[in-house]
């Protein structure tokens, strides 16, 4: 369903989305033309639950020869920031899709406010001039019909007076309000008279000084949606109970407009679907705001974080992150989707594209004490046995190497097939080599092993004639003492403990007085999730950029952070060759 940046079209199993898309088009709604908008607001970064909104919304109009417009919904000016707009642009652009105009909400701010204009004119709505306690009051419970405002059936002209002084940035918040005259016993609450605009007496940044009262998002989404042309105006399943006024709203704004095609015609559809969730994962901007502010992680792009930018950073490809999404697929029900579910997504993608490298994490020392002092072998190890076109680099092979200390064991068990006293072991792209039986190992005087002795068999070079001899131990990775370069690595665990942090804080808020922000969520936040070591790696590694992705063979997927350089070089840990979910 969706497409890659190759353009190479992956065939999925179509979305219901996709069915009502279809079936439009094929009816010749909207004169044939498909049409759709991403709606992000600019408060914070994009994370994975906007990802599988931006597969759908760009995804299906690309499918279908429509165009998807970014569209800012930029009506709470003091939480957005151009900031976040170009960070928004930019996790769009490495999502490989491409908008077709960049438009703000505030676009429409003159049009809105001359539309509200005419809704008072015409006696659809009124300036209310009750705190918004009273009005919440009178609102009734789904059940239970509301209570009509006094100010329900104030002059025209009053309202229209009023509801200039509300734009003035004499008159102070929350004194008024303007309110759709609808029906204060619907059974659905949104058609409750709900609030339009709302004084703010604050500057926004794209139009200044020029607006006081802002509408609200009800009021604003519809409308824009319709005057852009969008056909499809997909969003997720809270809007479901919104829907109607949505339509309303529309209705209103086509007949001001003097529109008087049938109202089914030439509009766009509102299609729900549910919203990404992930175990051990927190969403939302304004959470994860809360997480950069209080410096629990470094950053929106810290790898730890679910953002677009963190897993950028974290190793994950754009390439893997969709194919979760089409994974999991679009439904109409609420879902908490496994991580390891993704994990396994990422490392299928990573699989193909990571090149082989070796580093060791936990060293120590191994002395082949048959191989000459001064000498020095290369190989070329290939880069990626599932793409031969990645070709091979050079690694150099002496005396002395490093290994992993958990490759080798003094008491080895017969089941422990790597190094031990009289235990042989290939190592990789190298030789197989033999640990004596007696004084196979130094240690220091509390015990550490400091040196490992092994003699190596000169016949078994890998890619010569005889070097298939049968062994029973593994192949281990190694890197040469003398040719290898010390490296910062990170190593990330979850942020949360629990699995679902979302009803978690919110239980935890509730059952301590509804403490709020960082308060609720320490109580869940892993103090253990970033782990940082030193290790020895290969030197190749100085040649690789910043997030190329490598896989450190026999130990996990790592890719190169964006801070390192090559006299420092910094790795992430982007995810375990195997799932270590369970444990
Ligand atoms: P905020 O905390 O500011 O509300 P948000 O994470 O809900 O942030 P929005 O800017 O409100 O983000 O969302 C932009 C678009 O992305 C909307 O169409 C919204 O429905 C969609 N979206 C947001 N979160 C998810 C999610 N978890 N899964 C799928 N779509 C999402
Ligand atoms: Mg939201």
């Amino acid at each position: 369903m969706l497409e890659t940046k190759d353009d190479e079209v992956r065939v999925e199993p179509i979305s219901f989305v996709e069915e009502i898309v279809k079936s439009d088009l094929a009816e010749g709604k909207n004169g044939g033309r498909m049409q759709t908008r991403f709606p992000p607001e600019p408060n914070g970064y994009l994370h994975i639950g906007h990802a599988k909104a931006i597969a759908i919304d760009f995804g299906l109009a690309k499918k279908y020869g429509g165009v998807c417009n970014l569209r800012m919904d930029d009506t709470n000016p003091q939480k957005e920031d151009t900031e976040y707009v170009e960070a928004i642009k930019r996790d769009i652009e490495w999502l490989g899709f491409k908008w077709g105009d960049v438009l703000y909400a505030s676009d429409y701010f003159q049009q809105l406010w001359d539309l509200a204009v005419e809704l008072i004119k015409q006696g659809k709505a009124y300036v209310d001039e009750q705190t918004s306690e009273q009005i919440a009051e009178q609102k009734g419970t789904p059940t239970q019909p509301g209570v009509n405002s006094p100010y329900r059936d104030r002059p025209v002209e009053e309202s229209l007076r009023l509801f200039e002084e509300m734009n003035s940035g004499q008159m102070e918040p929350g004194r008024m309000v303007l309110r759709a005259k609808i029906d204060m016993a619907n059974p659905n609450m949104h058609f409750r008279d709900p609030i339009m605009y709302r004084v703010l007496n604050l500057p926004h940044w794209r139009t200044g000084h020029k607006w006081n009262a802002y509408p609200m998002y009800d009021y604003t989404h519809g409308q824009c949606d319709y005057w852009e042309g969008v056909t499809h105006s997909i969003c997720t399943l809270e809007f479901v109970s919104h829907r109607p006024l949505y339509d309303l709203f529309v209705d209103w704004a086509k007949q001001v407009g003097g529109d008087d095609q049938p109202l089914d015609d030439n509009r766009p559809r509102q299609i729900e679907f549910n919203k990404l969730n992930l175990t051990h994962i927190l969403l939302s901007k304004r959470n994860l705001l809360v997480l950069v502010k209080e410096g629990i992680v470094n950053g929106w792009d810290d790898p730890r974080m679910p953002t677009i930018c963190g897993f950028r950073r974290r190793g994950y490809s754009p390439e893997g992150i969709l194919s979760f999404i089409d994974k999991i697929g679009y439904t109409k029900f609420d879902a908490l989707n496994q991580m390891s579910l993704f994990e396994s997504a990422v490392r299928d993608d990573l699989n193909k594209r990571a090149q082989r490298v070796s580093a060791v994490v936990d060293p120590v020392k191994l002395i082949i004490t048959n191989f000459p002092e001064d000498k020095l072998e290369t190989y070329q190890a290939v880069n990626n046995p599932e793409n031969e076109a990645d070709g091979t680099h050079e690694i150099e092979f002496s005396r002395e190497l490093w290994i992993e200390r958990e490759d080798f064991m003094e008491d080895a068990p017969a089941k422990f097939f790597r190094l031990g006293p009289g235990k042989e072991v290939r190592l990789k792209n190298s030789y197989i080599i033999r640990c004596p039986e007696e004084n196979c190992c130094k240690k220091d005087a509390d015990g550490n092993i400091t040196e490992i002795y092994a003699e190596f068999i000169p016949e078994t070079k890998t890619g010569e004639a005889n070097a298939n001899m049968k062994i029973k131990g593994k192949t281990i990775h190694w890197v040469s003492c003398r040719h290898c370069i010390e490296a910062e690595v990170r190593n990330y665990d979850r942020l949360w403990m629990v699995e679902n942090p979302r009803d978690e804080i919110a239980k935890y808020s509730d059952e301590h007085g509804g403490v709020k922000g960082i308060e609720a969520m320490r109580p869940f936040l892993n103090p253990d999730s970033l782990e940082v070591r030193k290790a020895y790696v290969e030197k190749w590694l100085t040649t690789r950029k910043p997030l190329d992705y490598l896989q450190f063979q026999r130990i996990g997927y790592y890719n190169v952070d964006p801070d390192s350089t090559p006299e420092h070089l910094i790795f992430n840990r982007t995810v375990g060759l195997r799932d270590n979910w369970k444990k």
